[in-house]
């Protein structure tokens, strides 16, 4: 059994954006659900610890973010607290909202997911899951976007490399949107350490935000360590258990990552209406669990899961269950009937077009292929 820590902040439910789906209810359910489980709040099982998040400082959001968009978006939220509005941070009719408290969530989300990696660096705990709102994979260096202000899981990793002295760090986003912001972010970074990114999502032709093709391998010093694994709607487990054994866990042996970070999106989930990837209760312990044999092997068993979209409070609830009790390497909780809304067509176009066109652009980077 491992030792496993939630962070949670009362202000990951005040970032209201009003009638939306990146709600506060997502976080709340979650939360109830975790503690009626035993796995999350006062009485939990002795492998269950509550982190206690922090203020992320402005310097470290620099990392990854310009200061004009981090004043931008410090000074949107004071005028939304003083006038008492909710107000767009991308033009009239976007669909990234801003209230009164969202800049100190958005720290807040920051500063748990380093909390959290504190806590297992300094091996009170093993892994870790940050339940915490707003979501962070579509911002980019300058932009604040898809419900997303700040990048949060590429600041954890950066944090990792800052902070901790890390020379590698993997990242798996299994978000139903393509991490785009993620992506972007490392496009542009010079920093020392390596970060190899993999982002199972649909396929950008069917769904928001139209990027992150297969052929985006990264640029510059990020040149074949972006993996942008696009699986057709309703591909279903299946898809992921072929792309887990003849993609990303060649690439992380090959890799031998020092820490294992989540970009943890449960759109991805069969219930969501946003989207149609096909993924049930048990696909969340399925991918820990393989992550967990990597974490293990070369990372001193250390996983630490950041929660981006999701939007079917059941789904969320069960899955972010499924996923914690994964981590402490502990039976699955939830279990659905098999292979759910998983078509044909999609298994066909994972084995026979994306697994050896990845193979192809990936194999003047790495051995393994
Ligand atoms: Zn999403």
């Amino acid at each position: 059994m491992k030792n496993v820590g939630v962070a949670y902040h009362e202000f990951y439910e005040k970032h209201d954006t009003g009638y939306h789906p990146e709600r506060a209810e997502r976080v709340i359910h979650t939360k109830n659900q975790l503690e009626e489980l035993d796995l999350f709040g006062d009485g939990h099982k002795s492998h269950f610890h509550t982190i206690i998040p922090r203020l992320a400082e402005l310097t470290e959001i620099q990392w990854c973010h310009s200061p004009q968009l981090i004043e931008k978006i410090q000074q949107l939220s004071t005028r939304a607290q003083k006038w008492d509005e909710l107000l767009f941070t991308d033009g009239t009719y976007g669909d990234t909202i801003i209230s009164g408290s969202s800049f100190t969530a958005a720290r807040y989300a920051i500063g748990g997911n380093f909390q959290a990696i504190d806590d297992i660096m300094s091996q009170k705990i093993d892994r870790s899951f940050v339940l915490c709102r707003p979501p962070g994979h579509h911002a980019n260096n300058t932009e604040a976007r898809g419900f997303c202000f700040f990048n949060n899981i590429i600041l954890a990793a950066e944090y990792l490399i800052h902070k901790w002295g890390l020379k590698k760090v993997a990242i798996i986003d299994f978000d139903a949107h393509a991490g785009n912001g993620s992506e972007e972010i490392l496009n542009n970074r010079n920093a020392e350490g390596e970060i190899l990114f993999f982002s199972i999502h649909q396929h950008p032709a069917t769904l928001y935000p139209g990027t992150c093709f297969v052929d985006e391998i990264g640029e510059g010093k990020q040149r074949g360590k972006t993996v942008n694994l696009t699986v057709l709607p309703y591909s279903g487990q299946k898809c992921i258990q072929n792309l887990f054994n003849q993609i990303i866990n060649p690439m992380m042996e090959e890799f031998k990552p020092e820490f294992i970070l989540v970009s943890a999106g449960y759109d991805s989930h069969h219930a969501d209406t946003l989207t149609a990837m096909g993924l049930m209760d048990q696909t969340y312990s399925f991918i820990i669990q393989e992550l967990a044999k990597m974490s293990s092997k070369f990372a001193k068993n250390r996983i630490q899961c950041t929660l981006e979209g999701g939007y079917n409070l059941v789904a969320i609830g069960n899955s972010i269950a499924n996923t914690i009790n994964a981590l402490a390497e502990d039976n699955v909780i939830f279990v659905e009937d098999d292979n759910y809304d998983e078509s044909q067509k999609g298994i066909e176009f994972t084995m026979n077009q994306l697994i050896p066109e990845l193979q192809d652009h990936l194999k003047p980077f790495w051995s393994t292929f």
